[in-house]
């Protein structure tokens, strides 16, 4: 059992921001006397999160024959997924290859990534869309000479060659539409909303075997027991590191990450962060919320206050958005309504391609719409968002963690992408290794039930005490803290 001491992360890696320490570092929800009285459950698998990874993983196990269980924090698809604008990577276009996606993916993360688990991403490409496109997902379509239609494929920062798939700029919607349809018809997995995951059971072994959950209508924790236990709780954008608007949904408070290090798993990467370059920066109540890449992949410029291109739009987020920074930083940014930001030069875009808004960037329309101004006329402005968690969970290809039974897929994991991640690469994780995880867990033996309980914690407490560290706060944190909710008065009520 480690803490993280306030200067330094586990095994000398960069500490993580101070408010996910402090989260990592805290108390547990729950003691004895709460799990006392809790109904119990079972399940062959158990999924944690209503995302695209928790999707395809309670899929592909029901698919193996298990009984699944799929417990989300909020309603089933409420997620970053169903936010996804711009689209999937995968290698199917003829000028393209997997060594090409293996080598962009790569460099675009520093060469931080772990390549065994980028070979399996970039190889797993095709199989995906066929998957998707199985379960009725649509994709754009071009014209091909004398063949009829093919995929549309578009250029993605970062990337060399056009691998892209989209469905307009609403992708993830189009996607979770087909999951979610996929999972509440399978008979063999139960969906259980608005009830999040607040701990993990393990047994003597230390191997991890159930979760307690707490069913926010009932007003009662559930004790539920299961081999495997597949994290897919998504990211941390609404701890608002650096003090940064987000694009993330409500319940991306990095839930996954403070569960799994509680219990010993081990985590990467927690200091790297993706700020995507273009959120809204003005009017104030859209702050934080995306304009898709998929519109500076389409011939958007960005423009500063004097007027000027500034960088290349097409190069890897992180770079993009270091620049927009600088730009601000150096004082070429725009200032209006009180928040700064450069120009996403929509009024030239369409004056170039003047069908796009109807056609591909329905997603850009309706945010103008909400905005209430229109984008042929004016610009938007922009500003860097806080956007995705590059790292998490420590696991191995076929999605284990280091604690034995304990899974994780999707943005709680670590090490796909290493420390900067290409657009598009996110989406195709969360099938690649979600389908992974299910169906490795699935094969995990279903008498290896054990009673289980929270001696983690227990210990884990212990160690707060050695450390000197306080016995509060309490995570995981489940809402922003600005959100008025409180499990203990919750649950005393
Ligand atoms: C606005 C936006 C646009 C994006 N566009 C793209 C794109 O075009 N292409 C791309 O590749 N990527 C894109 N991404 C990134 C990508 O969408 C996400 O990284 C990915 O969808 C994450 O999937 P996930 O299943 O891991 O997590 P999510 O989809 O966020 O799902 C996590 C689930 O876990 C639940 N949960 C959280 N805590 C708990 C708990 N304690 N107990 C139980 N359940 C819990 C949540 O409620 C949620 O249902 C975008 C992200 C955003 C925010």
């Amino acid at each position: 059992m480690r803490a993280i001491p306030a200067t330094r992360g586990p095994r000398g890696a960069p500490p993580p921001p101070p408010p996910l320490a402090a989260l990592l570092q805290s108390n547990a929800l729950l003691d004895d006397a709460a799990l006392a009285g809790a109904t119990p459950l079972r399940a062959d698998v158990l999924v944690l999160g209503g995302g695209g990874a928790g999707a395809a993983a309670a899929l592909a196990a029901a698919g193996a024959g298990r009984q699944v269980i799929l417990a989300t924090k909020l309603r089933m698809g409420d997620s970053n997924t169903v936010m996804a604008e711009g689209g999937i990577q995968a290698a199917i276009g003829p000028e393209d290859s997997l060594q090409h996606h293996f080598d962009d993916t790569l460099r675009g993360g520093h060469n931080s990534a772990d390549p065994h688990l980028v070979k399996q991403l970039v190889t797993d490409g095709p199989a995906v869309i066929r998957w998707l496109i199985g379960l009725g997902m649509h994709f754009d379509l071009e014209k091909e000479a004398g063949l009829g239609a093919r995929l549309l494929r578009k250029k993605a920062g970062g990337t060399t060659v056009p691998r892209i798939l989209s469905h307009r700029d609403v992708t993830g919607l189009e996607m979770m539409r087909v999951l979610r349809e996929a999972v509440e018809l399978h008979p063999r997995i139960t969906v259980m909303n608005r009830c999040p995951a607040v701990e993990l059971l393990s047994d003597d072994a230390g191997a991890c075997v159930g979760a307690v959950l707490y069913d926010l209508e009932h007003r009662r924790f559930l004790l539920l027991r299961s081999p495997a236990v597949i994290l897919a709780t998504g990211g941390s954008g609404r701890l608002h590191l650096g003090g940064f608007p987000t694009s993330n949904h409500y319940g991306a408070t990095a839930d996954g990450l403070v569960l799994a290090y509680r219990m010993g798993a081990r985590l990467r990467d927690l200091d790297s962060f993706q700020y995507h370059p273009t959120g809204v920066a003005w009017p104030a109540p859209l702050a934080g919320g995306l304009i898709s890449e998929a519109v500076r992949s389409a011939g958007a410029w960005l423009v500063n206050g004097h007027g000027q291109r500034f960088v290349d739009e097409l190069l890897a987020r992180d770079i993009v958005a270091a620049a927009i920074l600088r730009e601000i930083a150096e004082g070429r940014g725009v200032t209006r309504g009180g928040r700064v930001g450069v120009f996403l030069d929509t009024p030239g875009l369409l004056a170039r391609q003047p069908d796009l808004l109807e056609t591909r960037l329905t997603g850009l329309k309706h945010l103008a719409h909400k905005a209430g101004f229109d984008p042929r006329r004016e610009p938007f402005l922009v500003a860097p968002t806080l956007h995705y968690q590059n790292g998490g969970a420590v696991i191995d290809p076929q999605g284990e963690t280091t604690i034995p039974g304990l899974y994780a897929a999707g943005e709680v994991s670590g090490g796909v992408h290493g420390r900067n991640r290409l657009m598009g690469n996110a989406l195709l994780e969360i099938i690649s290794f979600g389908r992974r995880a299910g169906a490795h867990a699935a094969a995990r033996p279903v008498a290896a039930y054990s009673r289980g309980g929270i001696e983690h914690v227990h210990r884990w407490q212990r160690a707060l005490a050695a450390a000197g560290l306080p016995r509060a706060p309490r995570a995981p944190l489940l809402y922003p803290d600005y959100a008025p909710f409180s499990l203990r008065q919750h649950a005393a009520a």
